[in-house]
């Protein structure tokens, strides 16, 4: 089971946690308990990598005593005794410790590489992973925490981004933590960090804890993976932008794997991979509400009435546009875009192309736009292209397995945005027919999301109401 950052962070989340863990224990089942950072300390240690190149040691000990205070205050909220308390604080503090150094090294060199920023940003779990599995000895369960490389996650070693190696990982996997199971102990794994052939901490990328408990669960042959976070379940629409919106009960790997990718509850866009090859079901539920069911992830694809399961939005992302007479009929040119994207490492998340053939859309990382525009300038000079970029864009995506064959859905989708006086800039339907994406100018993403499930999502909750 894994615990997402936003319900360790808040009040009360580490005890319902360990009251979570005791619960489950005590009826019998076995698990690995996986954490995040508490909260923001990923977002936070991110930034005080790139600012630490500028920053003065008072500034880095300004960031230190910032992390240190949130770290105090969720043990102060944990139900440890004194004792136990102050050897977690003992601990945090040498990881500190360690993190000041980290930073220090930066600052000195003015300088920071992948690797670095892993290590920075791999504190975060190694903070929360003594407190939980603090809380949980206090219940008088064994436990003990281990970072995800000691439990056996092996990567390659591209920083940031590390795609895990199988076989290794299951191997060490199953090595270091099935004795563990086998004592009755509860391990704590930190989520997000693993470590590569060469020993180096490495990252999975962004939202990775949940990608760390499907990997760990797939390695040792786990029956569920239980994601334990601070909604009930996948929603049908983020809901700090829609109100109310309804707990989704069922998805197939496929529609969560598709939401995941356009970034609903900021799942790792490859964390359901191990468990659909190892068809484990995995469940996502409020771990305030456990009484609830949650939204359960199974291979099962259900065509429900409702035709859109999940409204969700990718912010952050640019939109290029690539326009000339050359791209008419001559099938070379189209070729030249992808390969010079991809010769940069530019990852083209959306496609487009005009009937008229003069010119193609694509969506891209913000970050990457500046250095696709220029890649293509440079390639494509004598070729009679215009290349445009423009970063203020979002993705609003449709998501549901009851759209495959469904004819008027289309219509509905953008007679929905319409009705909003939105402009609609790009859209694409992904070849499993599993979502339609719009792309729309960013100002106008919260009010196409409302739309989409006011009018389309909604109906159909009334119609069956
Ligand atoms: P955790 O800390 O548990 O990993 P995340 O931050 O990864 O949680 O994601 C949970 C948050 O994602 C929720 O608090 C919710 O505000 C947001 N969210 C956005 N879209 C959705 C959605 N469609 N379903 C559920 N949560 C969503
Ligand atoms: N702490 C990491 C992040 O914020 C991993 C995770 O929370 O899943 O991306
Ligand atoms: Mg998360």
């Amino acid at each position: 089971m894994k615990f997402g950052g936003s319900l360790l962070a808040s009040h009360q989340g580490i005890r319902r946690a360990g009251d979570i863990v005791e619960r489950t224990r005590k009826a019998g089942d076995e698990f690995v308990v996986v954490v995040s950072a508490l909260g923001e300390v990923t977002d936070v240690l991110l930034q005080a990598a790139n600012d630490a190149k500028s920053w003065s040691e008072d500034e880095i000990l300004e960031a230190i005593d910032e992390l240190r205070r949130t770290h105090q205050l969720a043990a102060e909220h944990s139900s440890l005794q004194k004792d136990e308390k102050e050897a977690v604080l003992d601990d945090i503090e040498a990881s500190l410790e360690k993190l000041r150094e980290a930073l220090l090294g930066i600052s000195i060199l003015k300088e920071l590489s992948p690797r670095s920023r892993d290590l920075v940003v791999s504190f975060g779990e190694r903070m929360s992973a003594p407190i939980v599995s603090a809380e949980i000895r206090s219940r008088g369960l064994d436990s003990s925490s281990l970072t995800g490389g000691e439990a056996g996650i092996i990567t390659d070693d591209t920083f940031g981004e590390a795609a895990p190696i199988h076989g290794a990982t299951v191997r060490a996997v199953r090595r270091r933590l099935l004795p563990m199971l086998e004592r009755g102990e509860v391990p704590v794994v930190t989520g997000f960090i693993a470590r590569s052939k060469g020993g180096e901490i490495t990252t999975l990328g962004r939202g990775g804890s949940d990608y760390t408990a499907t990997l760990l669960a797939s390695s040792l042959g786990a029956d569920e993976v239980w994601i334990w976070t601070d909604v009930n379940g996948i929603l049908t629409a983020d809901p700090r932008v829609v109100k109310k919106p309804a707990t989704v009960p069922q998805l197939s790997y496929a529609e969560a794997e598709e939401l995941a990718f356009f970034g609903a509850k900021n799942m790792h866009p490859l964390a359901l991979g191990p468990a659909r090859t190892a068809a484990v079901p995995v469940r996502i539920k409020n771990g305030f509400r456990p009484e609830l069911p949650g939204t359960l992830i199974t291979k099962e694809q259900t065509k429900s009435r409702g035709v859109v399961k999940v409204v969700a939005v990718v912010r952050n992302v640019g939109l290029l546009t690539v326009a000339g007479e050359t791209l008419q009929g001559r099938p070379g040119v189209a070729a030249d875009v992808f390969s010079a994207l991809a010769s940069n490492r530019v990852n083209v998340l959306m496609i487009s192309q005009s009937v008229s053939e003069a010119n193609i859309s694509m969506i891209v990382r913000r970050t990457s736009l500046k250095l696709a525009e220029k890649a293509l300038r440079r390639e494509l000079r004598n070729q009679g292209i215009v290349v445009e970029g423009d970063p203020e864009v979002s993705v609003v995506a449709a998501v549901g397995a009851g759209m495959r064959g469904e004819r008027g859905v289309a219509a509905k989708i953008f007679g929905a945005i319409a009705s909003r006086g939105i402009n609609i800039r790009m859209i694409a339907q992904g070849s499993s027919e599993l979502n339609v994406s719009l792309v729309v100018n960013e100002g106008d993403a919260d009010d196409a999301v409302r739309a989409l499930h006011d009018q389309i999502v909604n109906q159909v909750r009334r119609s069956r109401e």
